[in-house]
């Protein structure tokens, strides 16, 4: 298969590397997604991740039961880098060069974030996780893989979901929920389908940021929407 695009950034939540377990990391799923990772990665695609936190802290869960909205988006920042550090562990297993760099500055276990160290990271073919979000409390994982996507110049944003797409309503508890193949990022946002919060959306609408909604679950089907095919929900203008 060739791939259709060169540059891509790859955003998994947190609750992606949890499995079937409450929180935390489950290592089949961790092993998985290293797989999969590692598949897109050997047909010379340039490949960076935003991973969120969810699976460990969410900021604003925490905020509700009475903590600083602020400490507690510390928390979910740090969460990411433990999720950012697992998967780095888990690509490099499988032989494939990987760099953390981290929004909020840990330099014992990750490199700052540096934009133009991590373009050159990309070039020799390195896996770029980008840590603790956009290092600033109240946004959210999502606008960090938005905001990092536009930096690198990434050509298109994977968001893997646990469902094929994006849905009119959430197909969990709505049977009759509808399949939505495209969408424009102005319907996301009016329609407020709970894809992707309303500032990341925005920041993908400014700057034309093609977007595609996919399920990780079905092994391949990353590499199989970088090589062109047609899976999941696009969003676009
Ligand atoms: N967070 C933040 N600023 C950011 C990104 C994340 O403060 O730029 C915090 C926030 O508390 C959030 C947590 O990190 O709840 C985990 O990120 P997110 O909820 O986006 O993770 P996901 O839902 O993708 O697992």
């Amino acid at each position: 298969m060739t791939p259709r695009y060169k540059r891509v950034l790859l955003k998994l939540s947190g609750e992606a590397l949890m499995g079937d377990q409450t929180m935390g990391i489950s290592p089949d799923v961790l092993q998985y997604v290293a797989e999969e990772i590692e598949s897109i990665c050997r047909m010379g695609v340039q490949l960076a991740v935003v991973v969120g936190g969810g699976n460990i802290f969410r900021g604003v869960a925490a905020s509700s039961y009475g903590m600083d909205r602020t400490s507690a988006d510390h928390m979910g920042m740090l969460a990411t880098v433990i999720n950012s550090i697992a998967l780095q562990d888990a690509i490099e297993k499988r032989g494939i060069a990987t760099r953390v760099q981290s929004a909020i500055e840990v330099h014992a276990v990750a490199e700052p974030y540096i934009l133009r160290k991590a373009l050159r990271h990309l070039e020799k073919g390195r896996v770029v996780i980008f840590a603790a979000g956009t290092g600033n409390p109240y946004f959210t994982t999502d606008t960090a893989a938005v905001l990092r996507a536009e930096e690198i110049h990434a050509e298109l944003l994977l968001k893997a979901t646990k469902v094929n797409g994006l849905y009119d309503s959430d197909p969990v508890k709505n049977s009759g929920a509808r399949f939505i193949k495209q969408i424009t990022y102005m319907d996301v946002i009016k329609r407020q389908l709970a894809v992707m919060d309303a500032t990341a959306i925005t920041l993908a609408m400014d700057n034309h940021l093609p977007l595609v909604v996919f399920s990780m679950r079905d092994k391949g089907n990353a590499r199989r929407i970088i090589c062109g095919e047609d899976l999941g929900t696009y969003i676009g203008d």
